[in-house]
């Protein structure tokens, strides 16, 4: 169960309870002006929103509004408030991929070749099957095998996206999506999230289809590497609509390499599979539409 966010957020005099699905807390705050959120600066983060800002992808992508220093001295982007125009929004957070680790962060992983124990813990906890039997004998698996087995377990590495959070209408919210991997468990959990609004699955299709064409189109998707980057869903009564979000881990591409976010990821040639995971939502959301 996701706790609500200590703050609320006024907009057109209205106050609501922000709804945040992943991420630590303490790295977002209400914005200064209406409609707007801070979250803690990213460098990496802050320069890929400018280049988005002058990119076809913006209609997709939060309005950057620049810097803000707070009282605690900390430094915040001031992003649009994506919630801000609905009416007790249902929210849904997919984070696309079939990885959610930079190479680098592997790279670095693999220096360390010390047998993790607590990582062994971990994996036996929620598949004691996952282990080989040298990792049984010595009760420790490395870091590079433990992250790559991790996204294993949910959709990450078969579907190209995984479920991060979801808060219904009834007001319940849920992180627990860990072990969702199966496409008719994401059908399902797909279901249950539209299920108060008719045309929640047939608007949220079409803005798919709309970033798929957009992104066809991006120099910066041309140039970049999205990993740990999210779709996030968010229809109430009357509409319904998805944003691309996240973007901590959003690197250029090295100069000498191309990705097509299609081709299968291998140690070195940088594919994050994003189109993987959109063409999954896609083929899923229609399916959910045509039953
Ligand atoms: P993580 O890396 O763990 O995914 P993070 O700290 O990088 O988290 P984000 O993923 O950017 O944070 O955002 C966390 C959550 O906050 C999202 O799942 C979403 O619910 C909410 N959120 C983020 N940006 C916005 C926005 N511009 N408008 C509305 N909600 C947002
Ligand atoms: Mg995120
Ligand atoms: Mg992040």
């Amino acid at each position: 169960i996701v706790q609500w966010t200590p703050f609320f957020q006024t907009y057109k005099k209205q106050r609501y309870p922000w709804i945040q699905l992943a991420g630590h807390q303490g790295n977002f705050k209400a914005g200064p002006d209406q409609g707007t959120i801070l979250k803690k600066l990213c460098p990496q983060e802050e320069t890929c929103f400018k280049l988005l800002m002058k990119d076809i992808l913006r209609p997709f992508v939060p309005e950057y509004k620049g810097q803000v220093k707070c009282e605690d001295g900390e430094l915040y982007l001031q992003l649009q408030d994506l919630l801000s125009d609905f009416d007790c929004p249902c929210v849904m957070d997919c984070k696309i991929g079939v990885r959610t680790y930079l190479e680098e962060e592997l790279a670095k992983a693999k220096e360390k070749t010390k047998l993790r124990k607590d990582m062994y813990e971990k994996m036996i906890q929620i598949d004691p099957k996952a282990p080989s039997d040298e990792e049984h004998r010595s009760k420790g698996v490395t870091k590079p095998r433990y992250m790559i087995w991790r996204e294993t377990i949910s959709s990450t590495a078969t579907l190209g996206f995984r479920i991060d959070g979801v808060k219904k209408a009834d007001g319940t919210s849920s992180k627990d999506f860990k072990t969702t991997k199966t496409r008719d468990q994401i059908t399902d959990a797909f279901k249950e999230f539209t299920s108060n609004c008719s045309n929640a699955a047939t608007r949220y299709l079409e803005r798919l289809l709309n970033i798929r064409a957009t992104l066809q189109e991006s120099h910066f998707f041309k140039t970049h590497e999205l990993i740990g980057s999210s779709l996030l869903f968010v229809h109430d009564k009357r509409r319904a609509s998805i944003w691309m979000i996240d973007f901590a881990k959003t690197v250029s591409v090295p100069e000498d390499i191309n990705i097509d976010h299609n081709t299968t990821w291998k140690v070195g040639n940088h594919e994050d599979g994003y189109l993987i995971g959109l063409n999954n939502l896609i083929s899923i959301f229609e399916s959910l539409i045509k039953d």
